[in-house]
């Protein structure tokens, strides 16, 4: 009984640690608590490393009998990784943050896959399903570090095209099947005699070798506009691989996170593929860019300059004005501002709404985190299906470097590579002001039609830059606040 306590209490700090991922992760479903969400999901972290240690300082388990020589070396690399994740969490541009989440999506499967390396090169996982889940969680976690690795790489503009060639998804599923075949001989030939495995390590290298090659293979021809969602995918291999090798390691504390991010990262990439209205596998096997270079018809109507200055007064005289944030702003930082030029409206007596794309930016709720950031309050930001019937009685919309999610093609032009993507209705408004720097494209590398309008005046500058005039000429007009 004394001997089970131990292990009951290693039990009790898994179950705790699993608590808090999956309360954390419900805080995280709204923006008001999603901060607390992301704290209480932390320490959910730190319990479940707690409990780690326990396993490895020998605490009632008895399967596994001695302390592990590296434990030094672990405690290192864990202040080396947190000191670094610390210092580049805060370091990090918000424009920034989906590579920074590719890179540690890319440490995620990597981890999942040294654990297998571990296990396989150390005979550990006895016995032909064991082998058989080790191998399925390296597999998985190679690839989502190869693949992130890409990701990264071409959100930074490291990789700046789609790289690819004739056959290539032939010659992707020829590297899969090698893959599986190597597996297959290694599960095999150990199946009898398991320590036959410490004689084969030039095939779990090339196990490895094929893995990460699919990796690097399946992500280079894919478009950097659809790298968020193939993140989003990874994600849910990561979390896959991770649970995987938790049930390898029967450490239920990475069983149960494993699984958590893998059905929330599946979740999101269904969600995110949904807003574009493309299948997953339209995203992965498909170029979005390749239907953006055919020829676009021609457009009716002229680009309509106007004055930063004029822009702000006619909003100041509008009765209602909604906002659509895009990438733009996100680049400019201009939030702050922004913020300060909607208090000056409504100080007015302007009622002032924000409409969110669920794609706009570069990752999923890029632009609440960015409007949470300057510290607009949640009841004005609205999502799509909840402001869209509202454009058509409203007097101005304010597109602020926003682009494809407000392009009418989506809905009327077939051949667009954003067709049958929900838009936001901000060419229904009476008025349509678009902030933007020039005649740069959106992500999908379009001409926005909305551009030309004629209810629609281009106002040309940095977001930021646009945003401070438009408030210098509404404080300049000395009209007083309306109680
Ligand atoms: P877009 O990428 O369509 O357009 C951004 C616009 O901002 C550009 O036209 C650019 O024009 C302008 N801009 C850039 N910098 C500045 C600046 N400093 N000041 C003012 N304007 C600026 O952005 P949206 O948010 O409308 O759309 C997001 C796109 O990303 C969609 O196509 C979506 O499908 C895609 N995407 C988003 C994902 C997500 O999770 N959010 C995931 C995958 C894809 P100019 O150069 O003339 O200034």
């Amino acid at each position: 009984m004394l001997t089970l306590l131990p292990q009951l209490g290693i039990g009790v700090v898994d179950l705790a640690a699993a608590f808090l991922f999956l309360y954390g992760l419900h805080r995280m479903s709204s923006p008001v608590t999603a901060p607390s969400g992301i704290f209480v999901a932390g320490i959910g972290m730190a319990v479940a490393v707690l409990a780690s240690f326990l396993y490895a300082f020998d605490v009632g388990a008895a399967a596994r009998p001695n302390l592990p020589a590296n434990l030094g070396l672990a405690v290192v690399a864990l202040a080396l990784g947190g000191g670094l994740a610390w210092w580049g969490g805060r370091k990090v541009a918000m424009t920034a943050m989906p590579q920074m989440v590719a890179i540690y999506n890319g440490m995620g499967g990597g981890a999942a896959g040294a654990i297998a390396a571990v296990e396989l090169f150390g005979n550990k996982a006895q016995g032909a399903p064991a082998l058989i889940m080790t191998l399925l969680g390296a597999l998985i976690g190679a690839v989502s570090l190869s693949g992130s690795l890409i990701a990264w790489a071409k959100l930074d503009g490291v990789i700046n095209k789609p790289v690819r060639v004739k056959g290539q998804q032939v010659f992707n599923g020829l590297v899969l099947l090698a893959t599986f075949v190597v597996g297959g001989y290694i599960v095999v030939a150990s199946a009898d005699n398991s320590a036959l495995i410490l004689t084969m390590p030039t095939w779990i290298y090339l196990f490895f070798g094929c893995a990460l090659a699919l990796g690097v293979l399946m992500t280079l021809p894919i478009g950097g506009a659809d790298m968020p969602v193939v993140i989003s995918i990874f994600n849910a291999f990561t979390g896959l691989a991770v649970g995987i090798e938790g049930y390898v390691l029967q450490n239920p504390a990475l069983m149960i996170a494993g699984m958590v991010v893998g059905a929330a990262g599946m979740l999101l990439t269904l969600l995110m593929a949904k807003a574009m209205n493309r299948s997953v596998s339209n995203v992965i096997f498909t170029n979005f860019g390749e239907v953006a270079t055919r020829k676009q018809g021609k457009i009716k109507g002229s680009l309509k300059p106007t004055q930063p200055g004029d822009a702000g007064i006619a909003m100041r005289y509008a009765a209602s004005v909604i906002i659509v944030p895009g990438y733009g702003l996100a680049v400019s930082q201009g939030q702050g501002k922004l913020y300060e030029f909607v208090k000056l409206l409504q100080a007015g007596g302007v009622s002032v709404k924000f409409a969110v794309h669920p794609v706009a930016g570069r990752m999923p709720g890029q632009m609440d985190v960015l409007l949470a950031e300057a510290g607009v309050p949640y009841d004005v930001i609205f999502q799509l299906e909840d402001i869209n019937d509202q454009f058509a009685t409203t007097d101005v919309a304010l597109v602020i470097g926003a682009n494809d999610v407000v392009n009418p093609a989506a809905r009327t032009d077939k051949s667009s590579a954003i067709y049958g993507m929900p838009i936001l209705n901000a060419d229904h408004a009476k008025q349509v002001f678009v902030i933007k720097r020039g005649e740069g494209k959106g992500y999908a590398g379009i001409v926005n039609e909305l551009f030309y309008a004629d209810n629609c005046n281009m106002v040309y500058g940095d977001a930021q830059t646009v945003l401070i005039k438009m408030s210098e000429a509404v404080r300049g007009l000395g009209l007083p606040a309306v109680a």
